[in-house]
């Protein structure tokens, strides 16, 4: 089941790079594994992925204890709670919802303290649903200089979920949005900061954010099936 949903998913993501003109090679797939158990994870494994997403830290923690981190990146897409941002230098790769000068800061200083420096997309929130997690797409500039500061976070790119609905083309113009947004920060030349990623589309629209630029879509139910809650 997985590897045929994977199968189809390579080939439609393939398919909808070609339609732009895209090479096919700059788009990662990220399977997103919550809920998922680590019978199910493993065969995903199996099956060739690499790439794996985690919402929470403390369910993340417990699959990676016994998945392990060879050959593999765990990246977190979940909200980060500041009393967690201790666990992820163990445990992850890049953090994809960084959503806030503070918790980069926050990240930044635990960083300081090991020797290390996190990989770091910025989640925006361009719908404005209060709902949602993210930097206004109209602070993004401000925000992004300061945060080219701290030296123990690399912006590598952002980040952005549009509202759910269940046709694909209601996402595209949140994703051209980020796209322009991206390409705007890019013109900036600020210091230490590549805004090469941009991670967006789900399940139901991955192949819509493949058209409009995305590097990076994550992807659950379209590889595992429904999740069960
Ligand atoms: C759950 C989740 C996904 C995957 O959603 P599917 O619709 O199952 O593909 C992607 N991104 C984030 C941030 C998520 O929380």
């Amino acid at each position: 089941m997985i590897s045929k949903n994977l199968k189809y998913l390579k080939q439609s993501i393939v398919k909808a790079a070609k339609r732009v003109g895209r090479d096919p090679s700059e788009i990662k797939l990220l399977a997103v594994t919550k809920e998922q158990s680590n019978v199910i994870v493993t065969e995903a494994i199996q099956a060739g992925m690499t790439l794996l997403g985690e919402n929470k830290v403390q369910e993340a923690s417990g699959k990676i204890e016994v998945l392990g981190r060879n050959g593999l990146e765990w990246h977190f897409i979940g909200r980060l709670q500041k009393n967690k941002v201790k666990f992820i230098f163990d445990l992850f790769d890049l953090i994809h919802s960084v959503d806030s000068f503070s918790l980069a800061e926050a990240i930044h200083k635990k960083a300081q303290k090991i020797g290390s420096c996190m990989p770091i997309l910025l989640q925006i929130n361009i719908s404005g649903e209060k709902s949602k997690l993210g930097i206004n797409p109209l602070n993004l500039p401000e925000e992004i200089k300061k945060i080219a500061k701290l030296e123990g976070v690399k912006v590598c790119g952002l980040m952005t979920i549009p509202p759910f609905n269940s046709n694909p083309e209601n996402s595209r113009s949140y994703y051209v949005r980020l796209r322009e947004l991206r390409d705007t920060c890019s013109n900036l030349n600020i210091p230490r900061i590549n805004l090469n990623e941009l991670s967006m589309g789900m399940s139901n629209d991955y192949e819509v954010a493949i058209e409009e630029g995305a590097t990076m879509v994550r992807v659950g139910t379209g590889l595992f099936g429904p999740r069960s809650t």
